[in-house]
């Protein structure tokens, strides 16, 4: 029986770390054919596939979003990171950065087989009418979610981003119970739905774990009557953790090596309210292109140990409480500030500049881009080239001045 079968989310964590960390390390050892992994762990005195085990894991350098997307740029359109035949890809991603990122048709099932786990314990069902309203173009999301919900016994409504309206009718025409949905969008669904005095048949929602208001779950049950469960997933590797029916947190993936680092360091750290930390993964079981170490940039405050009233043997964390790097998530999306830059060079415009992420009324997240200096002689140009590049409406504003050595990214969602 391989490493792989034997995970069981009810085993003793202690037994399922044993079980990922030999995984890991035999993802580690097919990885090192590629030169990007070679190169970087070659710095910490490895020199062949044997050098990777467990003893020497903590040392292998992290890997970062900003790294694969250096990579691409320098050798593309995989950065070297290519595991398999091209003619073994069955399906390619695409994020901003570029960043391309390609899957096996095993990958996908499996990546899809993360989420279908993770929706199960949300409290989803066969039977279950689905409005799936995460995007379906180029990103990874839709696509899985959809085979998760196929994989369960759902019914799908392939709904899709925006439109609220269309959404609430057909809610309401077809009776859908359920719904997949970015926390900051159901909550504005439900609140346009409640205007017209004609309740919604949702019952349940599974929202997708982005930073989100940790009082928005228990608002949506009390004054809409849909109990609403969390997950929480990375695009490389499917789901990461997910709450279950005691709604005390989302609990780590079984078969996933997630570890924590201290915010812009590499050592290990556990998380806490005093020092949050960071979730780093190693996935096991792509082939296309394999993820060891990556940094999610996501940070948690904290873990509860001990096993689930549900049976569960993972620990669980309550919510993500920030982000370690300068990318943030808007809707879904990567925020790169640096594509910003990327444009201004193209167009040759040197100016201090930075995006600002808002929460705006009716939940809805906004994006501003903030220039220092006189307005351009065609801002909407402009404008337009930005939003391009970041697949994203932003809001331009000329400013006098910015402060100096600032961030090129002020994230004021979760300000008090
Ligand atoms: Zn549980």
């Amino acid at each position: 029986m391989s490493a792989q079968q034997a995970f069981d989310e009810t085993a003793d964590w202690p037994h399922s770390l044993g079980l990922q960390r030999q995984a890991a390390v035999l993802a580690a050892r097919r990885a090192w054919r590629l030169a990007p992994y070679r190169k970087a762990w070659s710095g910490v005195g490895i020199s062949s596939e044997e050098d990777i085990c467990q003893t020497g894991w903590a040392t292998l350098p992290l890997l970062s979003k900003e790294g694969l997307v250096d990579a691409a740029r320098r050798a593309p359109p995989w950065g070297e990171r290519l595991q398999v035949d091209r003619s073994d890809i069955a399906h390619v991603f695409v994020a901003p950065g570029p960043l391309f990122m390609p899957f096996t048709a095993r990958d996908l099932d499996y990546v899809a087989r993360s989420f279908a786990k993770a929706l199960l314990a949300c409290g989803f069902q066969a039977g279950d009418l689905v409005d799936q309203t995460t995007m379906y173009n180029w990103v990874i999301a839709a696509t899985v979610l959809d085979r998760a919900l196929e994989q369960i016994g759902c019914a799908v409504l392939p709904g899709g981003i925006g439109q609220t309206e269309r959404h609430v009718e057909v809610i309401r025409q077809l009776g859908v119970n359920a719904i997949l949905a970015f926390p900051t969008f159901l909550e504005h669904l439900l609140e346009q739905a409640a205007q017209d005095a004609q309740p919604l048949p949702l019952t349940k929602a599974a929202v997708m774990g982005e930073l989100s208001d940790p009082q928005a779950k228990s608002r949506m049950l009390s004054k809409y009557g849909v109990q609403a469960r969390e997950f929480y997933g990375v695009a490389d590797v499917g789901a990461v953790a997910w709450e279950c029916a005691a709604g005390q947190g989302m609990h780590l993936r079984d078969d996933l090596l997630v570890e924590f680092v201290a915010p812009g360091q590499e050592s290990l750290a556990e998380p806490s309210a005093a020092q949050p930390a960071e979730l780093v993964v190693t996935d096991f079981h792509r082939q296309a292109m394999p993820i060891i170490r990556l940094r999610t940039g996501d940070m948690i405050d904290g873990l509860t140990h001990g096993r689930c009233s549900c049976g569960r043997g993972s620990p669980r964390f309550n919510r993500i409480v920030g982000r370690a790097s300068e990318i943030t998530k808007v809707k879904g999306m990567f925020v790169v500030p640096r594509l910003v830059h990327d444009v201004m060079q193209r167009d040759g415009i040197e100016r201090p500049y930075r995006l600002v992420v808002d929460r705006v009324e009716g939940g809805q997240d906004a994006l501003s881009l903030e220039v220092a200096g006189a307005p351009y002689a065609d801002p909407a140009a402009f404008r337009l080239k930005v939003e391009q590049a970041l697949r994203m409406r932003i809001d331009l504003r000329f400013v006098d001045a910015l402060p100096e050595g600032a961030p090129r990214l002020i994230d004021r969602r979760f300000l008090p």
